[in-house]
């Protein structure tokens, strides 16, 4: 017995990692005892990856080992070789093409868990990680130690379905009444936007992946996915499978930091918060939603709890926060009543004027109160969330199990 890891198959054309995984499960030797199959979410800054940035593991059962890598060594040879060097979607950008690098391990004992902690927080590389007993490929290697070596101390479950290979480009057909029905169901987590009203299960644009439910229980996955298959007005799968993910468990942050604020710059345009703090720079995209319009308030002294992701550049990408104190905001001068637009003192004592339509008015302040638009934990809109990311509802940040 052992363990498989898979990674870094998908490609624009072909197709994606879990789907190579479920064809290569799918035609093991009859022999082989699969266990369940793993969908590890990795650290998304890390160079070189595609979107997503997941990798797949399953432990497997076998009394003859020897053959088990032979057959394995043909179906790389067959059915993954090839894909390298082909195109992939990066996780920057829609548009920026990635080549491909598979890679795929075999470890006769699972590796040390602290393989996966370094590669789900931070940049690795490979001589860093346990060796495997067999590798075959590239880049890939790295997420599939990791994936075999997760420990699962927080999962969720994911049902995976695939099309037919006929209908690659075509719109998804997936029953929408299902769909609302089984968004419903306690244990199922984001099906739907509930601002939108939208399907948050099925991909967009070329892959081979019909639809992807969550749940917090293989139960639920598994009968959500019968649900939304069995309807008439889904389209015909090609095969499906539940796999057991590290998505909503919150493992790629490694705690909350206090920090004061000593500026905040917003972009104008599009309103992206970039801030200097005690302990460095923090950015808040627009897509972060209450993330942002906290970030936006924020004024030098005031003190946030925060947890998020550092990028390469050393910046935390903030993905919850806490107002923990607000300075008193200072006095401003009132507003244009016709451009509003915040008004200029025109020297001492000589009254203030609109900058736009120089319209003048006697001397006046305004005293700002600090108003926070939020008081309690806050988080992006579900669908600006990493596949990572630890819904709030499911509890407040606290001292988590740090590896
Ligand atoms: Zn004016």
């Amino acid at each position: 017995m052992g363990w498989l890891g898979l990674d870094d198959t998908d490609t624009l054309d072909e197709g994606c990692t879990t789907h190579a995984f479920d064809d290569l499960l799918r035609h093991l030797p009859s022999d082989v005892e699969v266990g369940t199959a793993r969908l590890v979410r990795l650290w998304p800054f890390a160079s070189g990856r595609t979107r997503g940035n997941a990798a797949v593991s399953v432990e497997l059962l076998t009394k003859n080992e020897a053959a088990l890598m032979e057959h394995l060594e043909d179906w790389w040879q067959t059915s993954l070789v090839h894909l390298k060097g082909q195109h992939s979607i990066s996780h920057h950008s829609s548009r920026q093409q990635q080549s491909t690098d598979p890679g795929m391990v075999w470890f006769s004992h699972q590796p040390d868990e602290s393989a996966y902690w370094m590669t789900v927080r931070g940049e690795v590389k490979q001589r860093d990680l346990p060796i495997p007993d067999k590798e075959w490929g590239g880049l890939g290697c790295i997420g599939a130690i990791a994936a075999a070596a997760w420990p699962k101390h927080h999962s969720t479950w994911e049902g995976i379905a695939w099309r037919e290979t006929s209908s690659p480009n075509t719109p998804r057909r997936v029953c929408e009444k299902t769909l609302k029905d089984i968004d419903e169901w306690p244990d199922t987590f984001l099906s739907r936007d509930p601002r939108r009203g939208v399907s948050l299960i099925a991909p967009r644009g070329p892959s081979p992946v019909l639809l992807g439910v969550r749940a917090t229980s293989e139960s639920t996955a598994s009968a959500a996915l019968s649900s939304l298959l069995e309807s008439q007005d889904t389209e015909q799968a090609s095969s499906f499978r539940i796999f057991q993910t590290n998505q909503a468990s919150g493992d790629h942050l490694d705690g909350t930091r206090r920090v004061t604020i000593e500026s905040v710059d917003v972009v104008r345009e599009r309103k992206h918060a970039t801030i200097q703090s005690s302990d460095g720079a923090m950015i808040a995209y627009a897509e972060g939603g209450p993330i942002n319009r906290l970030a936006r308030w924020l004024q030098p002294g005031d003190v946030v709890d925060v947890r998020g992701l550092h990028d390469p550049q050393g910046s935390l990408h903030i993905e919850q926060m806490k107002l923990v104190s607000a300075k008193a905001r200072q006095r401003v001068r009132p507003s244009c009543k016709m451009c509003d637009v915040r008004m200029k003192s025109m020297g001492a004592n000589q009254g203030i004027r609109c900058p736009k339509c120089r319209e003048q008015h006697a001397d006046a302040w305004i005293e700002l109160e600090p108003e926070p638009p939020y008081l309690d934990w806050i988080e992006p809109p579900a669908t600006h969330r990493r596949h990572l990311a630890r819904p709030l509802e499911w509890g407040v940040p606290e001292t988590r199990f740090e590896p």
